[in-house]
């Protein structure tokens, strides 16, 4: 048999609002109130989970091979390119294809395709 301990508290952050952070709030079936892991945790996790899964970390982009968080973002090969070669270039990367990314230059936007929340 074995324990775990989570420290919800330091991953429950939802956001902030202003200068206040939003934690997130679980209602347990007793009805007491506790932390809970918010969802960009669990797409954190999610992010890692998979980036450790890849033997090959060749196939990611040179930013994701390190973990940058910039993604796509922080790839030369990505930002020296017009809009439409670097999107290509970028969604080759499947953690920058299954998590988003957000390019300064060129400028654009990519969403996640995965979802990670609460019902
Ligand atoms: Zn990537």
């Amino acid at each position: 048999m074995g324990r775990i301990t989570w420290n919800l508290h330091s991953l429950s952050n939802k956001g902030t609002v202003g200068n206040v952070t939003e934690p997130r709030t679980l209602t347990l079936a007793d009805r007491s109130k506790t932390d809970g892991i918010s969802d960009e945790m669990l797409k954190h996790i999610h992010v890692e989970t998979l980036w450790a899964l890849e033997n090959n970390k060749k196939n990611l982009c040179s930013a994701c091979q390190v973990l940058k968080p910039e993604r796509a973002n922080a790839c030369e090969e990505v930002t020296k390119e017009a809009t439409l070669k670097a999107v290509k270039i970028a969604l080759q990367c499947e953690l920058c294809d299954l998590h988003g990314f957000l390019l300064e230059r060129p400028v654009f936007a990519r969403e996640s395709t995965i979802e990670f929340g609460w019902q």
